[in-house]
């Protein structure tokens, strides 16, 4: 906030002519005017665009108080104000405050400049300083939207003559350009988020999709060898999917993979984890900082809840209810590596789970260049 200072000593300190004699000629109006264009478009945020206005009002012109005051979506209400000016206030109403008031409310009521040359004489007039005489206030409106009012005080009666007044009207135009501006951003930002999550999330069972598995191996595999912290991953795949559907239908099976995902987010604990679906009925646990007992332990607890849950499955080999197999593997991350070495150690694992009769937990470790050479020798 500016520092309390008379309006008197103000003029005398920037040099300003009292009334509107520092006005006159068209080149002192066009440049208030591109400068406060120039202000609308400083891309730095609404609040301090309209802050820089009202500086700029009130730092060029003779007036005691420049204010842009906000209305609320509905427009019933006043509901944020920016203002330079003398500080001594005699009467403040808080807001918000309704449009039935004041002579801002009248000038948001029937949208149409408000000039009163003599704040006596108006019932609508709120006091803001003592030494006021006259005031002006143009509707800030882009389209048919109202956007609030722009309020002007002086000390002097005869200050807002006609030309006066079309000043502040191509200024509040220019206000209500910087506010429509400042909307659309903001409902593009809304927009690219939404989108932004939507594309990283999986439409059938609302947690992570593939695409944000892979960004986020990618980041966490670099992150983590960085760090010097082990990397776990825990492969998780429905048992006898495929008879289940032709069983019991996809609709049931689309159901048993929401359940699915609900019991694997459970086992999310961290703000670093993540649960994501890898593909059909295949989901995947990414678990920073946890070594292969971890892992390990995690997927065994997550085998039991979902036994536990007892979903109906009517025709699988394992049980009368739905089963799942889980591989899992931890390692250190290295940079020189691809990450992609975690989920073939955990695809292993995953395939050995089914091969031991599935709805069980199978840990595996990555192999070595050396364990490799050594299986290309044995098959030839
Ligand atoms: P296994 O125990 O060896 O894993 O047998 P499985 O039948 O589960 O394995 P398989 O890979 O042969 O079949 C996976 C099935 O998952 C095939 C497909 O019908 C089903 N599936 C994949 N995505 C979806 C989905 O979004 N909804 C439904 N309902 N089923 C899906
Ligand atoms: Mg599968
Ligand atoms: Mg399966």
């Amino acid at each position: 906030m500016a520092t309390p200072r008379t309006h008197e000593a103000m003029i005398q300190a920037r040099g300003l002519p009292r009334g509107n004699g520092g006005l006159q000629g068209d080149g002192a109006m066009t440049g208030i005017l591109a400068q406060v264009s120039r202000e609308a478009l400083q891309g730095e945020g609404l609040d301090a665009v309209l802050q820089r206005i009202v500086d700029c009002l009130f730092r060029r012109l003779p007036v005691a108080i420049a204010s842009i005051i906000l209305l609320d979506d509905a427009g019933t209400h006043f509901v944020q104000e920016v203002w330079a000016g003398q500080l001594d206030l005699e009467q403040s109403v808080p807001l918000p405050w309704p449009v039935t008031l004041g002579a801002a409310g009248r000038c948001a009521r029937n949208g149409q400049a408000q000039l009163i040359a003599d704040i006596e004489h108006d019932p609508d007039y709120v006091p803001g300083h003592r030494a006021v005489r006259s005031e002006y206030l143009v509707p800030i409106r882009h389209r048919a939207r109202m956007h609030g009012v722009l309020n002007i005080e002086s000390e002097h009666a005869e200050f807002f003559t006609l030309e006066v007044r079309a000043l502040f009207d191509a200024v509040a135009d220019q206000i209500a350009g910087a506010i429509h501006l400042a909307r659309v951003a903001g409902e593009l930002a809304a927009a690219n988020r939404k989108l932004e999550g939507l594309s990283m999330s999986d439409g059938l069972t609302g947690i992570a999709n593939r695409r944000c598995f892979d960004l986020r191996l990618a980041a966490d595999w670099q992150r983590l060898a960085q760090e010097g912290r082990m990397l776990a991953l825990a492969l998780v795949d429905a048992d006898c999917f495929k008879p289940l559907n032709d069983t019991c239908g996809h609709l049931y099976g689309d159901e048993c993979l929401r359940t699915l995902a609900r019991l694997c987010g459970g086992f999310a604990e961290r703000d670093e984890d993540l649960v994501a679906r890898y593909g059909g009925e295949e989901l995947v646990l990414l678990l920073p900082g946890r070594d292969l007992p971890a892992v390990h332990r995690t997927g065994e607890h997550l085998r039991q809840r979902v036994e536990a849950e007892a979903i109906a499955h009517p025709c699988s080999t394992v049980a009368p209810h739905v089963t799942i197999s889980v591989g899992v593997c931890a390692m250190q991350p290295e940079p020189a590596r691809a990450p992609e070495l975690l989920i073939q150690t955990a695809d292993r694992a995953l395939y050995a789970a089914k091969a031991q009769g599935r709805n069980c937990v199978v840990a595996a470790v990555p192999r070595t260049p050396r364990d490799r050479r050594s299986r290309a020798r044995t098959a030839e």
